[in-house]
């Protein structure tokens, strides 16, 4: 199973239950535009070193199409394609006023030098420049990517296209980005996993939870749900998974993560687990927050958790998402859970289009806002057709992309 499958199949599962024509399912599925670009760049030690990146434009029947730039050895187009629509679907269930895109470079960013990210960020915009915009397709971080991507992004559009700092969000706070961006996806995480876990009946104080990945939305997720007085007993990253049943210190873990590599090796404060034995945990909550296709045919046995929060996009390959919900564990979809990042997102470029600057609590504000929306929005659907909460996203998602293709017309 691969992501294009699983994206395709939550889809066309979807489209059936709408009961959309021939047309329009023909006219959703595919994407409006795929690009591949070879990147040569100069390495610091003088070779030249050659990388492929891709853009893929789903769908804009809603607006500027919107999605991630990732970083990760394992980018390739199929991957790319099935994340834009997700994008496309994720935009509309909270009703922002964008499409859908996703790019990626395929390149462990581990391996480069700082100097050899910009140049190779740079060169990818000197390569896209033409297709992407303010009006038309506007990046964002993503797994292996951050603010500092985001600003030589932003640098370089401006050298071709001029001064035009909404043609990518995920910026400094300082350089033309919106206070509360790097916290937002792991912000919304979090405040879905609180609705939903209200719903459910579930008091925070009694929920143990478990997270797989440590990096920007993983973070931020769990510092969140501790303050919340979720007990925050398991997080991991590449190094391994850490475990206190007592509850972890997430602190002290967020400043371990600044020393050395970045990432949690060598921890001494919590028990050392090997990196899959965090999905089998007994716990409340489980948030994979890593990447996808974690929750497999092969280890969907093992969950124990009831509640399950899909912070990572498409972290469980469908068939072990039809076991889980047949098993009674509910759980929130990516196309749902994640989108607190694109949300903020939005704000930045409406902030940078107004050449107005919001404060932190305004946008948390308005995050909250969206999301619950969106979350009574879903739960709703869900409670009246008796269906899971993910066809519930895909359905409302979809819908309202046809009914925006609809009243437009094919452009
Ligand atoms: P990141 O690169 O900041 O962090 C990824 C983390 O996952 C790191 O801690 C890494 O060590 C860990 N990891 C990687 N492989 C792992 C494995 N096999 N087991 C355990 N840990 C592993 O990435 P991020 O921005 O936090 O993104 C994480 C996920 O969230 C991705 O699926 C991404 O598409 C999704 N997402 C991110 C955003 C955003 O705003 N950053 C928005 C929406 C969705």
């Amino acid at each position: 199973m691969q992501a294009l499958d699983s994206a395709q199949l939550y889809f066309s599962r979807a489209a059936s239950m709408l009961e959309l024509s021939d047309r329009v399912t023909a006219l959703l599925a595919g994407a409006h535009r795929e690009v591949r670009v070879q990147l040569p760049i100069e390495m610091d030690d003088g070779h030249l070193a050659t990388f492929s990146g891709y853009r893929v434009q789903h769908n804009n029947a809603r607006g500027p199409m919107k999605g991630g730039l990732r970083y990760h050895e394992e980018v390739n187009l199929d991957e790319v394609r099935a994340l834009a629509s997700l994008m496309t679907w994720k935009t509309a269930v909270v009703d922002i006023p964008y499409g859908g895109a996703k790019g990626g470079i395929a390149v462990d960013p581990h391996r480069l030098s700082d100097r050899e990210l910009e140049r190779l960020t740079r060169k990818f915009v000197s390569r896209l420049h033409e297709v992407i915009g303010p009006d038309t397709d506007i990046p964002a971080p993503d797994m292996g990517t951050d603010w500092r991507a985001m600003a030589w992004i932003m640098n370089e559009y401006n050298k071709f296209e001029g001064f035009n700092p909404a043609c990518v969000t995920g910026k400094p706070a300082e350089l033309f980005g919106i206070p509360g961006r790097e916290e937002a996806t792991g912000r919304g995480v979090g405040i879905l996993s609180l609705k939903l876990l209200d719903r459910l009946g579930r008091q925070p104080q009694q929920t143990r939870v478990a997270i797989q990945g440590f990096g920007n939305v993983g973070l931020h997720t769990a510092r969140f749900l501790q303050l919340a007085e979720c007990q925050v007993v398991a997080v991991s990253d590449l190094s391994g998974a850490y475990y206190n049943p007592q509850g972890l210190d997430i602190q002290s873990l967020i400043q371990y993560t600044h020393q050395g590599d970045g990432t949690l090796r060598g921890y001494t404060e919590a028990d050392a687990l090997g990196g899959d034995e965090l999905l089998g945990l007994d716990v409340e909550l489980l948030i994979p927050a890593a990447i996808g296709g974690v929750i497999t045919a092969e280890n969907v046995g093992q969950i124990r958790a009831p509640v399950i929060v899909e912070a990572a996009n498409g972290p469980i390959w469908p068939n072990a998402d039809d076991q889980l919900i047949e098993s009674g564990v509910v759980i929130l979809p990516d196309i749902l859970a994640n989108a607190g990042g694109v949300t903020v997102s939005y704000f930045e470029w409406v902030q940078n289009r107004q050449h107005y600057k919001w404060g932190l609590a305004r946008v948390r504000q308005e995050l909250d806002r969206a999301l619950s929306g969106a979350f009574e929005a879903v739960w709703q659907l869900a409670s009246d057709r008796s269906i899971s909460l993910r066809m519930a996203a895909y359905m409302l998602g979809i819908d309202r992309v046809r009914e925006a293709v609809d009243m437009g017309g094919i452009r």
